[in-house]
């Protein structure tokens, strides 16, 4: 035997690991119906709001919410954000962010278990797939069933129905980015943009992979979210937990649970909250990654519980103080004269010691993020209020910064856009405080200079002028003299200064 055949072999380490099917079961009960309500709501609203309308008078488009890129302008209900208003939309964002940090330190991920697009489609493809296909079982004895006409046709119909879906969803996406009516008839003429085909064809495609057949990996490997919440999460954090201070040991089968001298733990087995899972986890063997928080291994153990006649709750949401201390009750012979690992009720039953603490609503971490939340919201909706809806925005022409005239004067030029954010025509203001001695001449204001000129703006237009001040040569100070260009409305008291410089050369350049 030579010494290389005495060396141990490495262990061959698989980096790849096939998809393992899943096939989740539906489940009943009050997390479920909780989900199919938060479902048919956010689906109702991504499909419906495209199509909602808001009279915003003729020089406005009708629809409620839409984004019109082509006008630089995102519409939702009575407000109009301009281009340079984005940071309504970023601090909409931002409070979004907060909202979520705040939901997972209470609730972990309640926004992956019920409201994430991702867990929504998946659950609406789910529903197409039991209405074809019938419940786990039977889709699972499909699954292993050579092809036959009648598999062949189940599976045509379930991919025909999850197309129909995607389209619909790419579909729905662009009516948000155009008038909807006008959009869908040149979509079936053909006559829409290419831009809006490609779109619903990205669209589809995503949906029915994400949807239909990737499902939980988009959670595993592509979703960056399971990775942060754990920095979200903290011992008050709320979270679907195996009471296994109650569930073990386990016991295999419920007549064996059921008899009068049974002294095992409440878990009986039966892989009912396994076979609910969309993830394919067991929450018995503790916090995974792949748990969105969804719940229905609630629903599932509550419902095999109530038919054992014990007490809900031996998966709950529930905090890691929580547990820990049913734990400690629980295994602690002194604090309880009982069954030294178990404590149960007069009926023999195991009890939950603690239930849901509202502190988890209440502590620092949670009252910081709603103070943030609550404070952009609070500056948003002032700022929102109180902004103007007139606006002048000037340009100094850098090359030449001056011009000197025949007579010795010197001329300035600028470039000055007027913003008329209202639905109506206005006729504004536009002057010039400072530089006494100085007039402004308006390119199609011919034969004029003056210090005041009235402009007529369109509705929610903006209208661009060419300035050009002159200041006399008697009246020149070397170097730049600061000056304001001011735009006013009379009738709405609105008004918009822009502080603007005016450059002479320095003696001698
Ligand atoms: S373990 Fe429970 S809560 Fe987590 S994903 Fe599975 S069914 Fe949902
Ligand atoms: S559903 Fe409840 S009783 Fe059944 S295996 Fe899961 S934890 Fe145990």
């Amino acid at each position: 035997m030579n010494a290389q055949q005495e060396m141990p072999q490495p262990e061959k380490i698989e980096l790849y690991e096939a998809r393992k099917k899943i096939f989740p079961k539906r489940a009943e009960g009050q997390f479920r119906r909780l989900k199919w309500i938060i479902m048919a709501i956010t689906l109702s609203i991504y499909y419906i709001t495209p199509w909602l309308r808001w009279d915003r008078g003729p020089h406005a488009p009708d629809q409620a919410v839409l984004i019109d890129i082509a006008n630089r302008r995102f519409y939702a209900f009575f407000i109009e954000i301009w281009p340079q208003e984005f940071y309504f939309v970023a601090g909409m964002l931002v409070m979004a962010g907060v909202g979520l940090f705040l939901v997972t330190s209470v609730m972990g991920r309640a926004w992956c278990g019920y409201t994430c697009p991702q867990t929504v489609w998946v659950d609406l493809f789910l529903v197409v797939e039991r209405f074809i296909e019938g419940d786990r079982n039977a889709r699972m004895k499909l699954d292993k069933a050579p092809y036959n006409f009648d598999k062949l046709r189940k599976r045509i119909i379930k991919h025909a129905i999850w197309l129909a879906i995607a389209v619909g969803t790419g579909g729905a996406w662009i009516f948000y980015f155009a008038d909807a009516p006008t959009l869908l008839v040149d979509f079936v003429t053909l006559e829409a943009p290419y831009i809006a085909y490609a779109t619903v064809g990205i669209l589809t495609a995503t949906t029915y992979v994400f949807g239909g057949h990737m499902r939980e990996q988009v959670c595993n490997y592509m979703c960056p979210w399971p990775r942060i919440q754990a920095a979200m999460l903290d011992e008050s954090s709320l979270v679907v937990t195996y009471n296994d201070w109650r569930g073990e040991p386990r016991t295999h089968g419920s007549k064996k649970a059921k008899k009068a001298d049974f002294t095992g733990g409440d878990c009986i087995d039966c892989m009912a909250c396994v076979n609910v899972c969309p993830a394919g986890i067991d929450i018995r063997d503790g916090q995974q990654m792949e748990c969105i928080t969804c719940a229905l291994c609630i629903d599932a153990c509550d419902d095999i519980m109530g038919k054992l006649g014990r007490e809900k709750g031996l998966i709950s949401y529930s905090t890691l103080e929580d547990y820990n201390s049913n734990m400690a009750l629980a295994t602690d012979p002194d604090t309880l004269d009982l069954d030294p690992n178990r404590i149960r009720n007069e009926n023999g039953f195991i009890d939950q010691i603690k239930h849901f603490n509202p502190k988890v609503f209440l502590r620092p971490r949670t009252v910081m993020y709603f103070a943030i939340w609550a404070c952009l919201g609070l500056g948003l909706l002032t700022a929102l209020s109180l902004r103007d809806r007139l606006g002048v925005n000037v340009q100094h022409d850098r090359n030449p910064v001056f011009v000197q005239l025949s007579d010795g004067g010197i001329r300035n030029a600028y470039t000055v856009k007027i913003l008329n954010m209202i639905q109506e025509p206005r006729t504004i203001i536009f002057s010039m405080d400072g530089l006494d001695e100085a007039v402004m001449e308006i390119n199609g204001f011919e034969n004029r200079e003056a210090r005041t000129f009235l402009i007529n703006v369109d509705p929610d237009k903006l209208r661009e002028l060419r300035v050009f001040v002159k200041q006399p040569k008697e009246n020149l100070t070397p170097g730049s003299t600061p000056f304001k260009f001011i735009a006013e409305d009379r009738q709405s008291n609105e008004r918009d200064i822009y502080e603007a410089n005016f450059e002479v050369p320095e003696a001698g350049k």
